[in-house]
């Protein structure tokens, strides 16, 4: 199986019930099983506008499912959870990103592999270091524990709540 770590965003229409919800669902895609879990991040939201605060985890996902398939599943979540996507960057009820799928690199016009986007988020990389550790190697070479001492905490917090029992 490959390990893969799934990025979970919301904050819309209650987000902890969002996030708990998703873990549920991606815990019964099939050829997976469910590792680990963080808890839930709480950071202020970054868009346009007035927007209420962003809750994050990160879900580590043994699958054995295809990245692709992999994708079309988190995006059938996301959608079954309601999706509310009027504005690039705006609000959101639920935001399911495969950040890690082993070591692989994709880059296609539908996915990359690492998230692009998960060097320079908060969110993303504390989380991510609360259940794999700061030794996880990435695909490019880089431990997880020297892009955390470069990204600034800022106004995240552990907020303590679990998303799983
Ligand atoms: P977003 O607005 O962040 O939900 O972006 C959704 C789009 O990003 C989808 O159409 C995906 O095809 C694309 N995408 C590219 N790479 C990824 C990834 N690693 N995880 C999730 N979506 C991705």
């Amino acid at each position: 199986m490959i390990t893969a770590y799934i990025g979970l965003g919301s904050n819309l229409l209650d987000p902890l019930a969002q996030l708990r919800k998703a873990v549920r669902a991606v815990a019964d895609l099939p050829q997976s099983r469910l590792r680990r879990v963080s808890n839930a991040y709480r950071s202020a939201a970054v868009g346009p506008g007035e927007q209420p605060d962003y809750l994050n985890a990160v879900i580590q996902l043994d699958t054995d499912l295809e990245a692709p398939r992999l994708l079309a599943a988190l995006q059938a979540i996301e959608q079954h959870q309601g999706r509310v996507r009027t504005v690039r960057w705006g609000p959101r009820s639920l935001d399911l990103d495969i950040l890690l799928y082993g070591d692989a690199r994709i880059d296609s016009p539908t996915l990359s592999v690492p998230h692009p986007a998960m060097r320079e988020r908060n969110f993303v990389l504390y989380p991510l270091a609360a259940i794999a550790g700061p030794q996880l190697l990435l695909p490019d070479g880089e431990y997880l524990g020297t892009l955390t001492a470069s990204c600034p905490r800022g106004d995240l917090v552990d907020t303590g709540l679990r998303l799983v029992d």
